[in-house]
């Protein structure tokens, strides 16, 4: 099991960051925030698909000022996403279970005071989103747009908070690609001790996000930093949270959900197996359970990956085995396999309960 940076706990809303508490997966919506129907039903939709924080743009006072009415009809924790306008971010911290906001970047100390005041008040946390394309200008100007830029200016605006007596935060340094990202978080984690959102910034379509957010997320994960998490993908929303997912899972940060090994195929297939593995992953996408499975082409390999599998399916010419924990328990017609192998992920979920 991975060991974590010990962080202090935080809650946005009723969900912890930090500390012990499970790495949590948030994402945020693409409709105008003031548009209150279009956006609780984006938050309901990524609430379907299992995110836990839900983040909106709160670019103006029409967008602020709809706040009120979309918590009153969500149940996600809400962060109000804020640049430089102190004001909406007094209107947001009225409502919603977070802030995220640069205090640098307000400008006047007593502004910050203000909001900081305005989330004392609700006992709600601010986010310090340092991002590689909005260094404060002296950090950008000292050392150009890298991750020392971002440290440093992460470092000034939680000095910020610090010095109004302000230590509800969590932080994040974003940046476009995984280098200047994965050397960001790193630099940080052992200077201060608030939990860390990660993330790639801007990362790019379903394809280039997934390979960018996999290797700068699953990176950082292996080595115990990060508290929360958010995929951006330029696309559909679900996408965000089923790859955060499975880079929780497959990095070993999160003990759940249906792992699926299956072969990449070679000449000895006598069956359909790309379909099979379709079928077996919707079948199986809602298991909560920590489940392996393993999709074999043929008995080749088929029987040493069943026994580090729950259940396991090896096809043959016109006939195949299902096996649990490495034994034998049917072979059967091709046409009946997939049913008894379900039929077993069935009995092995329950035997989990
Ligand atoms: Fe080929 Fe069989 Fe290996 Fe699949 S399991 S790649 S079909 S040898």
């Amino acid at each position: 099991m991975i060991k974590r940076y010990p962080t202090k706990k935080i809650f946005v809303g009723d969900v912890a960051v930090g500390g012990d508490a499970p790495i949590s997966v948030q994402s945020m919506t693409f409709s105008k925030t003031r548009d209150v129907e279009a956006t609780v039903e984006q938050i309901k939709r990524l609430h379907f698909a299992g995110c836990d924080i839900v983040r909106v743009a709160v670019p103006d006072y029409e967008d602020a000022y709809a706040l009120k009415e979309i918590k009153e009809n969500i149940s996600l924790p809400l962060v109000a996403d804020i640049h430089f306008n102190y004001r909406l971010a007094l209107i947001a911290a009225e409502v919603v279970d977070c802030i995220r906001i640069n205090p640098g970047n307000i400008g006047n100390k007593e502004r910050v005071k203000e909001v900081v005041k305005a989330c004392k008040e609700r006992n709600i946390p601010i986010r310090i989103g340092v991002n590689c394309g909005s260094l404060e200008d002296q950090f950008e100007k000292k050392h150009g747009q890298s991750a020392k830029g971002m440290v440093e200016s992460a470092l000034y605006n939680i000095k910020y908070l610090e010095d109004l007596d302000f230590t509800n935060i969590k932080i994040s340094l974003k940046a476009s690609d995984v280098q200047r990202t994965v050397e960001a978080y790193r630099s940080l984690r052992p200077l201060v001790e608030y939990p860390f959102h990660l993330g790639v910034t801007e990362a790019g379509t379903l394809f280039h996000s997934t390979v960018k957010s996999s290797i700068a997320l699953g990176t950082l994960l292996l080595e115990g930093i990060g508290d929360t998490m958010r995929v951006s993908i330029t696309g559909e929303l679900e996408k965000e949270i089923e790859v955060a997912r499975a880079i929780l899972k497959d990095s070993g940060a999160a003990n759940s959900g249906v792992n699926i090994v299956s072969c990449p195929t070679c000449g000895r297939l006598e069956s359909d197996l790309v379909k099979m593995v379709e079928k077996v992953e919707e079948l199986t996408k809602d298991i909560k359970k920590p489940l392996n499975l393993s999709v074999m082409g043929c008995v080749v390999n088929a029987i040493g990956e069943a026994k580090s599998a729950d259940v396991a399916i090896a096809f043959g010419k016109g006939s195949g085995l299902v096996m649990k924990k490495g034994e034998i328990v049917a072979k059967l017609s091709e046409d009946k396999l997939l049913d008894r192998f379900m039929q077993e992920v069935q009995k092995a979920v329950e035997e989990m309960d």
